[in-house]
Protein backbone atom coordinates (compact mmCIF):
# COMPACT_ATOMS: atom_id res chain seq x y z
CA UNK A 1 0.00 0.00 0.00
CA UNK A 2 1.15 3.23 -0.59
CA UNK A 3 0.97 6.26 1.68
CA UNK A 4 -1.27 7.98 -0.89
CA UNK A 5 -4.27 5.87 -1.19
CA UNK A 6 -7.76 7.31 0.61
CA UNK A 7 -8.13 6.24 4.52
CA UNK A 8 -11.10 4.87 3.90
CA UNK A 9 -9.72 1.93 1.89
CA UNK A 10 -7.23 1.34 3.60
CA UNK A 11 -8.55 -1.56 5.97
CA UNK A 12 -10.13 -2.47 2.94
CA UNK A 13 -9.90 -6.25 2.23
CA UNK A 14 -10.24 -7.49 -1.43
CA UNK A 15 -12.18 -10.47 -3.05
CA UNK A 16 -9.79 -13.23 -3.57
CA UNK A 17 -10.88 -15.16 -6.91
CA UNK A 18 -10.21 -18.77 -7.23
CA UNK A 19 -7.23 -19.59 -9.15
CA UNK A 20 -6.38 -19.16 -12.73
CA UNK A 21 -3.93 -21.27 -14.40
CA UNK A 22 -1.49 -19.29 -16.09
CA UNK A 23 -0.98 -20.22 -20.04
CA UNK A 24 1.62 -23.07 -20.78
CA UNK A 25 0.65 -24.51 -16.84
CA UNK A 26 0.18 -28.37 -16.38
CA UNK A 27 -3.27 -28.82 -17.58
CA UNK A 28 -5.77 -29.51 -14.97
CA UNK A 29 -8.84 -30.23 -14.22
CA UNK A 30 -10.79 -27.17 -12.94
CA UNK A 31 -13.16 -27.80 -10.56
CA UNK A 32 -12.60 -24.34 -8.44
CA UNK A 33 -14.63 -21.25 -10.07
CA UNK A 34 -17.57 -22.57 -11.37
CA UNK A 35 -17.07 -22.95 -14.91
CA UNK A 36 -19.05 -24.42 -17.65
CA UNK A 37 -16.93 -27.44 -19.01
CA UNK A 38 -18.69 -27.45 -22.29
CA UNK A 39 -17.62 -24.16 -24.70
CA UNK A 40 -20.54 -21.49 -25.70
CA UNK A 41 -22.87 -21.95 -28.43
CA UNK A 42 -21.78 -22.50 -31.63
CA UNK A 43 -22.68 -19.35 -32.83
CA UNK A 44 -20.63 -17.75 -30.40
CA UNK A 45 -17.85 -19.86 -32.35
CA UNK A 46 -19.40 -18.64 -35.78
CA UNK A 47 -19.36 -14.67 -34.84
CA UNK A 48 -16.08 -15.56 -33.29
CA UNK A 49 -15.05 -16.63 -36.55
CA UNK A 50 -16.54 -13.69 -38.45
CA UNK A 51 -14.80 -11.40 -36.41
CA UNK A 52 -11.15 -12.45 -37.15
CA UNK A 53 -11.86 -11.93 -40.61
CA UNK A 54 -12.81 -8.07 -40.02
CA UNK A 55 -10.70 -7.80 -36.96
CA UNK A 56 -10.02 -3.99 -36.48
CA UNK A 57 -12.61 -2.28 -38.14
CA UNK A 58 -15.64 -2.21 -35.43
CA UNK A 59 -12.77 -1.72 -32.31
CA UNK A 60 -12.74 1.39 -33.89
CA UNK A 61 -15.72 2.51 -32.43
CA UNK A 62 -17.31 2.58 -29.04
CA UNK A 63 -19.80 0.03 -28.04
CA UNK A 64 -23.42 1.24 -27.61
CA UNK A 65 -23.82 2.73 -24.40
CA UNK A 66 -28.03 1.14 -24.11
CA UNK A 67 -26.28 -2.37 -25.76
CA UNK A 68 -29.31 -2.45 -27.50
CA UNK A 69 -29.25 -5.62 -29.39
CA UNK A 70 -28.35 -7.58 -26.69
CA UNK A 71 -30.69 -6.17 -24.31
CA UNK A 72 -33.05 -7.12 -26.53
CA UNK A 73 -32.52 -10.77 -26.98
CA UNK A 74 -32.32 -10.98 -22.95
CA UNK A 75 -35.59 -9.25 -22.59
CA UNK A 76 -37.06 -11.72 -25.31
CA UNK A 77 -36.01 -14.58 -23.35
CA UNK A 78 -37.76 -13.56 -20.11
CA UNK A 79 -40.77 -12.36 -22.14
CA UNK A 80 -40.19 -8.71 -20.07
CA UNK A 81 -39.69 -5.15 -22.34
CA UNK A 82 -36.32 -3.65 -22.77
CA UNK A 83 -36.20 -1.14 -20.72
CA UNK A 84 -36.58 -4.28 -17.88
CA UNK A 85 -33.05 -4.79 -18.54
CA UNK A 86 -29.52 -4.31 -17.56
CA UNK A 87 -26.11 -5.42 -18.74
CA UNK A 88 -22.78 -4.82 -17.14
CA UNK A 89 -19.49 -6.24 -17.08
CA UNK A 90 -19.94 -9.50 -15.33
CA UNK A 91 -22.66 -9.69 -12.69
CA UNK A 92 -20.24 -8.71 -10.28
CA UNK A 93 -20.33 -5.66 -11.81
CA UNK A 94 -23.93 -5.38 -12.03
CA UNK A 95 -24.28 -6.06 -8.28
CA UNK A 96 -21.65 -3.36 -7.71
CA UNK A 97 -24.00 -1.10 -8.61
CA UNK A 98 -26.49 -2.07 -6.89
CA UNK A 99 -24.69 -1.87 -3.99
CA UNK A 100 -24.16 1.42 -4.55
CA UNK A 101 -27.40 2.36 -6.06
CA UNK A 102 -29.64 0.98 -3.12
CA UNK A 103 -27.12 0.03 -0.06
CA UNK A 104 -25.46 3.81 -0.08
CA UNK A 105 -26.10 5.56 3.32
CA UNK A 106 -28.16 2.03 4.82
CA UNK A 107 -28.22 -1.25 5.90
CA UNK A 108 -27.33 -4.20 3.81
CA UNK A 109 -28.58 -7.83 5.16
CA UNK A 110 -26.94 -11.12 3.53
CA UNK A 111 -26.34 -14.78 4.61
CA UNK A 112 -23.06 -15.59 6.78
CA UNK A 113 -22.24 -18.12 3.93
CA UNK A 114 -22.85 -16.78 0.75
CA UNK A 115 -20.80 -14.89 -2.55
CA UNK A 116 -17.62 -13.63 -0.39
CA UNK A 117 -17.79 -10.66 -2.74
CA UNK A 118 -20.96 -9.04 -0.80
CA UNK A 119 -18.91 -7.98 2.15
CA UNK A 120 -16.44 -6.68 0.08
CA UNK A 121 -18.65 -4.05 -1.78
CA UNK A 122 -20.34 -3.27 1.45
CA UNK A 123 -16.87 -2.44 2.82
CA UNK A 124 -16.10 -0.78 -0.36
CA UNK A 125 -18.98 1.50 -0.54
CA UNK A 126 -19.40 2.36 3.16
CA UNK A 127 -22.35 0.27 3.92
CA UNK A 128 -23.93 -1.32 6.82
CA UNK A 129 -23.49 -5.09 6.63
CA UNK A 130 -26.10 -6.73 8.69
CA UNK A 131 -24.36 -10.47 8.07
CA UNK A 132 -27.05 -13.26 8.94
CA UNK A 133 -26.32 -16.80 10.09
CA UNK A 134 -27.74 -19.38 7.89
CA UNK A 135 -29.37 -22.24 9.91
CA UNK A 136 -27.88 -25.55 11.28
CA UNK A 137 -28.47 -26.86 7.61
CA UNK A 138 -27.02 -23.72 5.95
CA UNK A 139 -30.48 -22.74 4.70
CA UNK A 140 -31.85 -18.76 4.11
CA UNK A 141 -34.88 -19.09 6.96
CA UNK A 142 -36.68 -16.04 5.66
CA UNK A 143 -37.79 -15.18 9.08
CA UNK A 144 -34.17 -13.55 9.65
CA UNK A 145 -34.51 -10.77 7.22
CA UNK A 146 -38.07 -9.19 7.86
CA UNK A 147 -37.81 -7.13 10.45
CA UNK A 148 -36.76 -4.01 9.02
CA UNK A 149 -38.74 -2.79 5.74
CA UNK A 150 -36.07 -0.13 4.79
CA UNK A 151 -33.33 -2.63 4.89
CA UNK A 152 -31.71 -3.88 1.10
CA UNK A 153 -31.72 -7.58 1.22
CA UNK A 154 -29.10 -9.61 -0.92
CA UNK A 155 -29.24 -13.52 -1.34
CA UNK A 156 -27.95 -15.73 -3.51
CA UNK A 157 -30.51 -18.36 -4.81
CA UNK A 158 -29.40 -20.90 -5.67
CA UNK A 159 -26.86 -19.61 -2.24
CA UNK A 160 -23.23 -19.44 -3.44
CA UNK A 161 -21.07 -21.99 -1.65
CA UNK A 162 -23.45 -23.77 -0.67
CA UNK A 163 -25.79 -24.37 -3.51
CA UNK A 164 -28.89 -24.90 -1.44
CA UNK A 165 -32.40 -23.45 -3.51
CA UNK A 166 -34.79 -21.20 -1.45
CA UNK A 167 -38.15 -21.54 -2.77
CA UNK A 168 -39.87 -18.45 -4.65
CA UNK A 169 -42.97 -18.87 -2.56
CA UNK A 170 -39.61 -17.66 0.68
CA UNK A 171 -38.39 -15.00 -1.43
CA UNK A 172 -41.90 -13.49 -1.73
CA UNK A 173 -42.51 -13.36 2.08
CA UNK A 174 -39.27 -11.12 2.00
CA UNK A 175 -39.89 -9.17 -0.84
CA UNK A 176 -43.55 -8.80 0.69
CA UNK A 177 -41.92 -6.73 4.26
CA UNK A 178 -39.55 -4.81 2.15
CA UNK A 179 -41.83 -2.15 1.06
CA UNK A 180 -39.06 0.53 1.49
CA UNK A 181 -35.76 -1.44 0.54
CA UNK A 182 -35.03 -3.57 -2.49
CA UNK A 183 -33.92 -7.26 -2.25
CA UNK A 184 -31.82 -8.42 -4.31
CA UNK A 185 -31.27 -11.78 -5.67
CA UNK A 186 -28.47 -12.98 -7.25
CA UNK A 187 -29.09 -15.53 -9.67
CA UNK A 188 -25.76 -16.55 -10.70
CA UNK A 189 -27.01 -20.34 -10.44
CA UNK A 190 -29.98 -20.25 -11.21
CA UNK A 191 -30.29 -22.07 -14.48
CA UNK A 192 -29.23 -25.32 -13.35
CA UNK A 193 -32.39 -26.33 -11.82
CA UNK A 194 -33.66 -23.46 -9.61
CA UNK A 195 -36.51 -21.46 -10.56
CA UNK A 196 -36.05 -17.62 -11.49
CA UNK A 197 -37.64 -14.68 -9.28
CA UNK A 198 -37.93 -12.62 -12.92
CA UNK A 199 -41.61 -14.28 -13.09
CA UNK A 200 -42.63 -12.38 -9.72
CA UNK A 201 -41.29 -9.08 -11.63
CA UNK A 202 -44.70 -8.03 -12.66
CA UNK A 203 -45.78 -7.81 -8.99
CA UNK A 204 -42.88 -5.91 -6.62
CA UNK A 205 -41.16 -2.59 -7.70
CA UNK A 206 -38.52 -3.60 -5.21
CA UNK A 207 -36.87 -6.91 -6.90
CA UNK A 208 -34.49 -6.90 -8.43
CA UNK A 209 -32.82 -10.03 -10.53
CA UNK A 210 -29.04 -10.48 -11.11
CA UNK A 211 -27.99 -12.97 -13.53
CA UNK A 212 -24.76 -13.99 -15.19
CA UNK A 213 -23.41 -15.49 -18.65
CA UNK A 214 -20.32 -17.11 -16.94
CA UNK A 215 -21.84 -19.96 -15.59
CA UNK A 216 -24.78 -21.93 -17.71
CA UNK A 217 -23.76 -19.78 -20.98
CA UNK A 218 -20.06 -20.43 -20.84
CA UNK A 219 -19.16 -17.16 -21.34
CA UNK A 220 -17.08 -16.18 -17.85
CA UNK A 221 -14.09 -15.02 -20.03
CA UNK A 222 -16.31 -12.27 -22.28
CA UNK A 223 -18.13 -10.39 -18.58
CA UNK A 224 -21.86 -10.47 -19.10
CA UNK A 225 -24.09 -9.83 -16.21
CA UNK A 226 -27.56 -8.91 -16.37
CA UNK A 227 -30.03 -7.49 -14.17
CA UNK A 228 -34.12 -7.53 -14.51
CA UNK A 229 -36.32 -5.45 -12.51
CA UNK A 230 -39.28 -3.00 -13.33
CA UNK A 231 -38.23 0.31 -15.63
CA UNK A 232 -37.80 2.39 -12.78
CA UNK A 233 -35.32 0.19 -11.12
CA UNK A 234 -33.60 -0.32 -14.57
CA UNK A 235 -33.43 3.58 -14.77
CA UNK A 236 -31.63 3.41 -11.01
CA UNK A 237 -28.77 1.45 -12.22
CA UNK A 238 -28.49 3.26 -15.50
CA UNK A 239 -27.83 6.36 -13.20
CA UNK A 240 -24.73 4.66 -11.49
CA UNK A 241 -23.35 3.30 -14.84
CA UNK A 242 -23.34 6.66 -16.98
CA UNK A 243 -22.25 8.09 -14.00
CA UNK A 244 -19.27 5.72 -13.89
CA UNK A 245 -18.45 3.86 -17.00
CA UNK A 246 -21.17 4.35 -19.99
CA UNK A 247 -19.34 2.17 -22.47
CA UNK A 248 -18.94 -0.84 -19.64
CA UNK A 249 -19.57 -3.91 -21.40
CA UNK A 250 -17.11 -4.31 -24.66
CA UNK A 251 -19.03 -4.35 -28.61
CA UNK A 252 -17.65 -8.14 -28.78
CA UNK A 253 -18.55 -9.21 -25.46
CA UNK A 254 -22.24 -7.52 -26.64
CA UNK A 255 -22.26 -9.37 -29.21
CA UNK A 256 -21.49 -12.44 -28.01
CA UNK A 257 -23.98 -12.20 -25.51
CA UNK A 258 -26.75 -11.79 -27.76
CA UNK A 259 -25.60 -15.13 -29.71
CA UNK A 260 -25.48 -16.88 -26.58
CA UNK A 261 -28.88 -16.01 -25.68
CA UNK A 262 -30.68 -16.76 -28.98
CA UNK A 263 -29.53 -20.15 -28.78
CA UNK A 264 -31.95 -21.39 -26.56
CA UNK A 265 -31.43 -25.58 -27.50
CA UNK A 266 -28.09 -25.46 -27.27
CA UNK A 267 -27.99 -23.30 -23.78
CA UNK A 268 -30.83 -26.56 -22.65
CA UNK A 269 -28.77 -29.08 -23.78
CA UNK A 270 -25.47 -27.89 -21.88
CA UNK A 271 -27.81 -27.16 -18.59
CA UNK A 272 -29.15 -30.67 -18.89
CA UNK A 273 -25.71 -31.87 -19.33
CA UNK A 274 -24.25 -30.58 -16.21
CA UNK A 275 -27.17 -31.28 -13.80
CA UNK A 276 -26.84 -35.44 -14.71
CA UNK A 277 -22.82 -35.13 -14.28
CA UNK A 278 -23.70 -33.30 -10.67
CA UNK A 279 -26.47 -36.38 -10.10
CA UNK A 280 -23.27 -38.71 -10.62
CA UNK A 281 -20.69 -36.58 -8.71
CA UNK A 282 -23.13 -36.22 -5.99
CA UNK A 283 -24.57 -40.30 -5.72
CA UNK A 284 -20.64 -41.05 -6.26
CA UNK A 285 -19.18 -39.14 -3.04
CA UNK A 286 -21.86 -40.18 -0.80
CA UNK A 287 -20.90 -43.45 -1.75
CA UNK A 288 -17.73 -42.81 -0.57
CA UNK A 289 -18.60 -41.58 2.63
CA UNK A 290 -18.89 -37.89 2.04
CA UNK A 291 -21.83 -35.48 3.00
CA UNK A 292 -22.84 -33.63 0.05
CA UNK A 293 -25.32 -30.52 0.46
CA UNK A 294 -28.26 -31.18 -1.47
CA UNK A 295 -27.34 -28.16 -5.05
CA UNK A 296 -29.19 -27.07 -7.72
CA UNK A 297 -26.44 -25.23 -8.62
CA UNK A 298 -23.19 -26.15 -11.03
CA UNK A 299 -21.08 -26.89 -7.84
CA UNK A 300 -21.27 -29.15 -4.63
CA UNK A 301 -20.09 -28.75 -1.35
CA UNK A 302 -19.16 -31.56 0.26
CA UNK A 303 -16.80 -32.86 3.31
CA UNK A 304 -15.90 -36.09 4.44
CA UNK A 305 -14.88 -37.22 8.25
CA UNK A 306 -11.67 -38.83 7.40
CA UNK A 307 -9.98 -35.87 5.83
CA UNK A 308 -10.12 -31.98 6.03
CA UNK A 309 -11.76 -29.99 3.62
CA UNK A 310 -7.74 -27.93 2.91
CA UNK A 311 -5.77 -31.69 2.97
CA UNK A 312 -8.68 -32.70 0.20
CA UNK A 313 -8.27 -29.71 -1.99
CA UNK A 314 -4.05 -29.76 -1.44
CA UNK A 315 -3.99 -33.93 -2.36
CA UNK A 316 -6.31 -33.46 -5.24
CA UNK A 317 -4.04 -30.38 -6.24
CA UNK A 318 -1.18 -32.84 -6.29
CA UNK A 319 -3.52 -34.77 -8.88
CA UNK A 320 -3.84 -31.96 -11.35
CA UNK A 321 -7.37 -31.72 -10.17
CA UNK A 322 -8.66 -28.03 -8.76
CA UNK A 323 -11.22 -27.62 -6.42
CA UNK A 324 -12.11 -24.70 -4.10
CA UNK A 325 -11.38 -24.45 -0.19
CA UNK A 326 -12.68 -21.34 2.15
CA UNK A 327 -10.55 -20.91 4.86
CA UNK A 328 -14.30 -19.40 6.71
CA UNK A 329 -15.26 -20.55 10.23
CA UNK A 330 -18.66 -22.49 9.20
CA UNK A 331 -17.23 -24.42 6.17
CA UNK A 332 -13.81 -24.94 6.74
CA UNK A 333 -14.34 -28.76 6.21
CA UNK A 334 -15.91 -29.00 3.38
CA UNK A 335 -14.74 -28.60 -0.43
CA UNK A 336 -16.45 -26.83 -3.38
CA UNK A 337 -16.68 -29.00 -6.36
CA UNK A 338 -17.41 -27.35 -9.50
CA UNK A 339 -19.43 -29.90 -11.90
CA UNK A 340 -17.67 -30.67 -14.84
CA UNK A 341 -18.49 -33.37 -17.46
CA UNK A 342 -19.05 -36.66 -16.95
CA UNK A 343 -15.73 -37.95 -17.82
CA UNK A 344 -14.18 -34.52 -15.57
CA UNK A 345 -16.50 -36.50 -12.73
CA UNK A 346 -14.81 -39.63 -12.91
CA UNK A 347 -11.70 -38.77 -12.81
CA UNK A 348 -12.50 -36.68 -9.60
CA UNK A 349 -14.29 -39.48 -7.79
CA UNK A 350 -11.48 -41.69 -9.14
CA UNK A 351 -8.60 -39.69 -7.20
CA UNK A 352 -10.87 -38.67 -3.81
CA UNK A 353 -11.20 -42.96 -4.08
CA UNK A 354 -7.25 -42.99 -3.73
CA UNK A 355 -6.93 -40.30 -1.07
CA UNK A 356 -9.19 -41.49 1.04
CA UNK A 357 -6.94 -45.19 0.98
CA UNK A 358 -4.51 -43.61 1.57
CA UNK A 359 -5.86 -41.52 4.74
CA UNK A 360 -7.54 -45.16 5.95
N1 LIG B 1 -22.72 -14.09 -7.97
C1 LIG B 1 -22.32 -15.27 -7.52
C2 LIG B 1 -23.14 -15.93 -6.47
C3 LIG B 1 -21.16 -15.87 -8.01
O1 LIG B 1 -20.75 -17.04 -7.53
C4 LIG B 1 -20.44 -15.23 -9.03
C5 LIG B 1 -19.21 -15.87 -9.64
N2 LIG B 1 -18.08 -15.81 -8.91
C6 LIG B 1 -20.87 -13.98 -9.45
C7 LIG B 1 -22.02 -13.45 -8.93
C8 LIG B 1 -20.11 -13.17 -10.46
O2 LIG B 1 -20.15 -13.72 -11.71
P1 LIG B 1 -19.72 -12.91 -13.01
O3 LIG B 1 -19.10 -11.62 -12.56
O4 LIG B 1 -18.77 -13.79 -13.72
O5 LIG B 1 -20.98 -12.67 -13.76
Amino acid sequence: MSKFLSKAFAALEPYTPGEQPQPGARPVIKLNTNENPYPPAPAVRQLLQQLAEHPAGQLRLYSDPEAGDLRRAVADFYNLQQEQVFVGNGSDEVLAFAFLAYGKGGRVAFPDVTYAFYSVWAALFGVEARVVPLDADFNIQPADYLEDAAETVVLANPNAITGKNLPLAALEQILQVHTESMVIVDEAYVDFGGKSAAALLPKYENLLVVQTLSKSRSLAGARVGIALGQPAVIADLNTIKFSFNPYNLNRISQALAAAAVRDEAYFAECCQKIKASRQLVTKGLQGLGFQVLPSLANFVLARHQLVDGQQLYQQLKQRDILVRWFDEPRIRDFVRISIGTQADMQRLLAAVAEILQEVR
